[in-house]
């Protein structure tokens, strides 16, 4: 990993008596796509505000290349922000709006004419300098509030669900230039969602928040395949993980075997030694699987197909087991529809499991 550009030291945030930030320690990388996901009212949006330098942390530290920086105005930050309602001046046209904060340091105006364009071409607007920006579609204003945000040479660019506005089809286009520009200027980008998608997507790192606490920091398929708690298990993955209450036991055949209901599945050997190893034998845990793990089998107990749901390349059934909703993934040509009776299996090699009491993973 490249060198740490900011570093968050058990960062605390009160609003009145309400402690919204509990120690937040992160730290940022060069040229990193980080993106911060949680639901709504986590912190996240806190966390960014004191990155940016809008608002003072109520304890902790926020560094700049090893410097502390909490109290210094966002002007004097090399980090720029670009915020969901991009508020773009109506007034004036795509250039004017781009080149506004060059034109205030006196900039020369040819050097902001090349800047501008450079800019534009970078966001796919070229051509566009002299249009009404009110005139744009919600995408090509979110470029221009991009561009404008970039071409100040920012080290840090800040995006605070700057996609929430379009639908779904730009949105996703959008997903994919914004990564291609991060590339492009090799500048990090400090990112945030509460649209997990979106989040494993595009970001080298992800950094999963709840309730004012970071609850994992990780890659995209770090988060998705070794989530290391019942939170992150539960939030990361559309549909989410199934989860499901299981026994530890030993014998017979089955070596060590979980009992979930009235099924049993073996436990790998990795999977049995931490399980023996750190106390669970005989204890109820949580069991975690994603939908693309449980299989469809010729025997055993039938369920009812609830919903069935054909998403183009693949479909999920829907079922309840032991009073819980089951999905489950399997292909697109399934026979199965609605009011079908189906049986099932757990991959074994593809059991998260958790503390019950806790949810921390085992
Ligand atoms: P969202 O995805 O909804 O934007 P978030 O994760 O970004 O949520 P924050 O905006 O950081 O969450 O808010 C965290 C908590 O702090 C919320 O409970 C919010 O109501 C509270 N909060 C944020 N700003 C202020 C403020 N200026 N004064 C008082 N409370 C605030």
């Amino acid at each position: 990993m490249s060198n740490k550009l900011i570093e968050l030291k058990n960062l605390t945030k009160n609003f009145d008596d309400q402690q919204v930030l509990r120690g937040i320690n992160l730290d940022i990388h060069e040229n990193e796509f980080l993106t911060l996901l949680g639901p709504s009212g986590c912190g996240k949006t806190t966390t960014l505000r004191i990155i940016a330098g809008f608002e003072e942390p109520s304890g902790g530290e926020v560094l700049f290349n090893g410097i502390e920086i909490s109290k210094l105005p966002p002007y004097k930050r090399e980090i720029n922000t670009v915020f969901q309602k991009y508020a773009l001046f109506p007034h004036l046209n795509v250039m004017d709006n781009i080149g506004f904060g060059l034109n205030l340091k006196k900039v020369d105006k040819t050097v902001i004419e090349q800047k501008v364009k450079r800019m534009l071409k970078m966001v796919g607007l070229e051509g566009f300098e002299k249009r009404d920006v009110t005139l744009l579609s919600g995408g090509q204003q979110q470029r221009v509030a991009i561009a404008r945000a970039l071409v100040n040479e920012p080290k840090v660019l800040l995006l605070d669900e700057p996609l929430g506005a379009l639908d779904a089809k730009i949105r996703k286009q959008m997903q994919i230039e914004l990564k291609k520009i991060q590339r492009e200027v090799g500048i990090t980008f400090i990112y945030v969602t509460h649209d997990q998608e979106e989040a494993l997507s595009m970001s080298d790192t992800v950094v999963v928040m709840n309730n004012g606490e970071i609850q994992q920091i990780g890659s995209p398929t770090d988060i998705y395949n070794e989530p290391e708690n019942r939170f992150v298990a539960g939030f990361i993955g559309m549909p989410s993980m199934n989860f499901f209450q299981g026994k530890c036991c030993r014998g017979g055949e089955y070596g060590t075997y979980l009992q979930i209901g009235d099924f049993a599945v073996n436990l790998t050997e990795e999977d049995a030694e931490r399980v023996f190893r750190k106390g669970y034998m005989g204890e109820v845990i949580t069991v975690g699987v994603r939908p693309e793990d449980l299989v469809l089998t010729e025997e055993g107990t039938e369920h009812e197909v609830l919903v069935y749901e054909m998403l183009g390349a693949e479909t999920y059934l829907y079922f309840t087991y032991e009073g819980k909703d089951v999905a489950l993934r399997t292909n697109a040509d399934t026979p199965y529809r609605r009011g079908d009776r189906i049986s099932f299996c757990l991959r074994n090699d593809k059991l998260h499991l958790f503390d019950g009491d806790t949810g921390i993973r085992i």
